[in-house]
C-alpha cells in the first residue's frame, strides 16, 4: 500500500514496499548472492538500467531494499543506502564528498572513530580537517575554507550531549554551496529529521536505536536528492560496504517497534536524569530534557523528545566513575547504546580513549564523565541499580 500519508508508527510497521510472490506477511530473507535473468536480453536490460531488476546482492537485494525504502521514507529523503556498519556509512559519506585537497569541518565531540579516522587515515589521502564547537556559529563561519567540501554534524553529540542547530548550520553551509551531513544515531527519525531541517545527508549506526536489540551491527545513509544518492551509492557498491540480507531482515524487524522503544526509554531517561541531578555525588547532568541543559530551547525546537542518552559528571572524577561502573548490577558495563537493555560506560577510558587528553578535555570529555543509555526495563529497577552503584563512592 501507499504509506506516504500514514502516521509515523504505521510507517514503521508498513513502509518498505517490497512484496513477496508467495504472499509472505514479512519480506523474507533473500539469502542469495546473485539473481537469475530470464534470458540474455533481460540480463542486458538490467545492466543497462532500462529495466529494474536485481543482479547481484552487493548492488541490491529485495530484503535490503525494503529496509532502504523504509528508512528513506522515515527520514523524508530521496533514497536509502544500507551499509554493513555505521562506520561503513561514515566512510561512504567521507569518500563520496571529500578527496585530495578537500577540507571537512565538524563538531569536536563526535563518535570516537568518526573523528579518529579523519585524524589518522584521511590525511594520507590529502584531506584536511577542523574540529570545533559547532554551536558557535561565528566560529563555524570563520573556519570554513575555500576547499571545505563537507560539514559533518552529530547532534546530540557523543558523549557530551551538546547540541548543534541543524537549520542554522545548514543555512550557513548552503550560502557557500557546502553539503551538510548529520549523524542521527542518537535520535533516530522518531525524534529528529535532519533533512526536514535543511541537511543534505543523514546517516545512522542502525546498531543502536533502529535495530534496538544489541544483536546486529549495521548502518544506513539517506540522501536528500537523486544526485547525492547516486554518488554515495556508487561508493558503497564499489567499496563493498554493502549490508547482508540477514542483517537487513533483523534490522527491519527491530525498526517496527522503534517508536514504542524510544518513547518508553525517554520517559524513563527523564526520571533517571532528574534522579542524578538531585544526587550528592553528581557534579552535573547533561540531558536535553532538563532545563539545566545549556541548549534546552534548541532541544525543544529541533527534537520531538529528549531521547534516552544521558551524560553526567561525578564529583569524585575517574576513581568515582570506576566505582560506579563496577557497582552496577542491572545495567551492563558496555559500550554501544540504544538497545532494550540499560548500558553504562566511561568515555575517557573506553569510547574516546584514542582522542589525546588535551583534545578530549577541550571537547568536554572529562575523566569523571559517565554515559548511560537508558533501556526499557522498569524504571524503578534502573533507579535502584544506580542508587546502589552510587553508594559505593
Ligand atoms: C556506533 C556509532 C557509530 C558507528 O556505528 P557502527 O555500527 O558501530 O559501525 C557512528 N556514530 C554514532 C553516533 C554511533 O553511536
Amino acid at each position: 500500500m501507499d504509506t506516504k500519508e500514514l502516521g509515523f508508527h504505521s510507517k514503521l510497521v508498513h513502509s518498505g514496499g517490497v512484496t513477496d510472490s508467495m504472499g509472505s506477511a514479512v519480506t523474507p530473507i533473500y539469502q542469495t548472492s546473485t539473481f537469475q535473468f530470464r534470458d540474455a536480453d533481460h540480463g542486458a536490460r538490467c545492466f543497462s538500467g532500462e529495466e529494474e531488476g536485481y543482479i547481484y546482492t552487493r548492488l541490491g537485494n529485495p530484503t535490503i531494499q525494503e529496509l532502504e525504502n523504509a528508512m528513506a521514507e522515515l527520514e523524508n529523503g530521496y533514497g536509502g543506502i544500507a551499509t554493513s556498519s555505521g562506520m561503513a556509512a561514515v566512510n561512504t559519506v567521507y569518500l563520496g564528498c571529500l578527496g585530495a585537497g578537500a577540507h571537512i569541518l565538524s563538531h569536536d565531540a563526535l563518535y570516537g572513530p568518526s573523528r579518529n579516522i579523519m585524524e589518522t587515515l584521511y590525511p594520507r589521502y590529502g584531506v584536511e580537517y577542523t574540529y570545533l564547537d559547532t554551536s558557535d556559529h561565528e566560529n563555524v563561519k570563520r573556519s570554513i575554507r575555500p576547499n571545505t567540501r563537507l560539514i559533518y554534524l552529530e547532534t546530540p553529540a557523543n558523549p557530551t550531549i551538546g547540541l548543534t542547530d541543524i537549520a542554522a548550520i545548514s543555512a550557513i553551509a548552503h550560502e557557500r554551496g557546502i553539503p551538510v551531513c548529520v549523524d542521527n544515531t542518537f535520535c533516530s527519525p522518531y525524534l529528529q529529521k535532519p533533512l526536514d531541517l535543511g541537511a543534505d545527508i543523514v546517516l545512522h549506526s542502525m546498531t543502536k536505536f533502529i535495530n534496538g536489540h544489541a544483536d546486529v551491527v549495521a548502518g544506513m545513509i539517506v540522501a536528500g536528492n537523486r544526485e547525492t544518492y547516486q554518488r554515495l551509492r556508487t561508493v558503497m557498491v564499489n567499496m563493498g560496504f554493502n549490508m547482508d540480507p540477514h542483517q537487513a531482515f533483523l534490522v527491519r524487524r527491530g525498526l517496527k517497534t522503534l517508536g514504542l522503544r524510544v518513547e518508553r526509554a525517554q520517559t524513563s531517561a527523564m526520571k533517571v536524569a532528574e534522579f542524578l541531578e538531585g544526587h550528592e555525588a553528581v557534579e552535573w547532568v547533561r540531558y536535553p530534557g532538563l532545563r539545566s541543559h545549556p541548549q534546552y530551547d534548541l532541544a525543544c525546537r529541533q527534537m520531538k523528545g529528549p531521547g534516552a542518552m544521558i551524560s553526567f559528571e561525578l564529583k569524585g572524577g575517574l576513581e568515582a566513575g570506576k566505582k560506579v561502573m563496577n557497582g552496577v548490577k542491572l545495567a551492563l558495563l558496555a559500550v554501544s547504546l540504544g538497545g532494550v537493555e540499560t548500558l553504562i560506560q566511561h568515555p575517557a577510558s573506553m569510547t574516546h580513549s584514542k582522542v589525546p587528553e588535551p583534545e578530549r578535555i577541550k571537547a568536554g570529555i572529562t575523566g569523571g564523565l559517565v554515559r548511560i543509555s537508558v533501556g526499557i526495563e522498569d524504571v524503578e529497577d534502573i533507579l535502584a541499580d544506580l542508587e546502589q552503584a552510587l553508594s559505593h563512592i
